[in-house]
């Protein structure tokens, strides 16, 4: 009695686990009609001597050319060199950050610390790889016969969670970071929905396995979350140590878009004014936080730079262009289709 009483127990609190467990619904078994994935030329790894090429899907950041796609994190040019096809953190220059804004990704980038090393534990080839805009860094360091702290070591969630292993390799030596990565959400009040998560390669091993960042990582404190837009910028740390980095390279995930810039405020700020199309027309154009808020026919559209000079909402079909035409400032709005209409700013 006792046995059967157990048995239907098991039974039923298995069928309970397979009511709860939401299985995604597939198409038919080897459906003819199912769309083919993309092709895809995968690009080349890197040996130590030679830097390796991005999939063809990817957005280069850096491939030993320029930094042209990096800024202070100000929007100012960076101080950052480039030199013998690395780009080299310039101690007291400051974090770098790109132009582009990016959500869930996968993320490449190649790192050497300084060699000779100098230093030792926190001092010895510290940098970091940033995601959300220097809220979430994946630490840099030497950590090649350097104790330091667990969760500050390389490839650590810095502050939260150490690496599974210390994969490192000499100072002087490339290294890589494979990263996926998948942005926290926020509701429009700024309630977190669900939190950042990581999974991270350190020169091919796995040192992270999908965790859960508890929020904002930072020296002594760690967390809270603090609500942003799903796409920011990757930064890179300037920690005094003249690390460098080759080879860097995004592949967006998730729904495609179009590319979003995060620009400085005062180049915001240029924008901003009140546009006039004719006698009744009138477009204010204002900032809030990072975004320009263009109000038009009564309805305020919150919209995202998609390249220096043009805007776009995510609700509606709007567009904008802005441009310099002798001595006007202007505007050109679109609404649906190409072109748009010429609004003047006012003086
Ligand atoms: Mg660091």
């Amino acid at each position: 009695m006792k046995t059967s009483l157990l048995i239907l127990g098991v039974l039923g609190a298995n069928c309970a686990f397979a009511a709860s467990v939401q299985l995604p619904t597939l198409p038919l078994g080897h459906d003819r009609t199912r769309p083919l994935p993309p092709v895809v030329n995968p690009g080349q790894p890197s040996t130590p001597d030679q830097a390796g090429k991005a999939p063809a899907d990817a957005v280069v950041l850096f491939d030993g050319g320029d930094v042209a796609k990096w800024v202070a994190m100000n929007g100012e040019p960076t101080k950052w060199i480039v030199k013998d096809g690395a780009m080299e953190c310039v101690p007291g220059s400051g974090y770098v950050r790109t132009l582009q804004c990016f959500g869930d990704c996968q993320a490449h980038v190649e790192f050497a610390t300084p060699k000779p090393p100098h230093g030792s534990s926190q001092g010895r080839g510290n940098s970091g790889v940033f995601f959300g805009l220097g809220r979430y860094e994946i630490q840099v360091l030497d950590s090649y016969e350097n104790k330091t702290y667990a969760d500050g070591s390389c490839a650590s969630v810095y502050n939260q969670y150490p690496p599974l292993v210390n994969a490192s390799r000499p100072p002087g030596a490339w290294q890589t970071y494979d990263i996926l990565w998948t942005s926290p959400r926020f509701d429009a009040a700024g309630k977190l929905l669900s939190p950042a998560r990581l999974t991270l390669f350190h020169n091919g091993v796995l040192v992270h396995n999908n965790v859960e960042l508890i929020g904002d990582t930072g020296w002594v404190t760690r967390g809270p979350y603090h609500a942003h837009p799903e796409k920011l910028p990757l930064a890179l740390q300037d920690h005094g140590n003249p690390v460098r980095y080759r080879n860097i390279w995004v592949r967006e995930l998730g729904q495609p878009g179009k590319p979003e810039f995060y620009l400085a405020d005062k180049v915001l700020d240029g924008f901003a004014g009140r546009y006039q199309v004719n006698q009744d027309w009138i477009v204010d154009v204002t900032r809030r936080d990072g975004n320009l808020v263009f109000k038009w026919a009564g309805e305020n559209f919150v919209t995202f730079a998609m390249s220096p000079n043009r805007f776009f909402a995510k609700t509606t079909d709007v567009q904008v262009e802005f441009k310099t035409e002798g001595n006007d400032q202007v505007a050109y709005f679109s609404v649906g289709e190409d072109g748009g209409t010429r609004a003047k700013r006012l003086k």
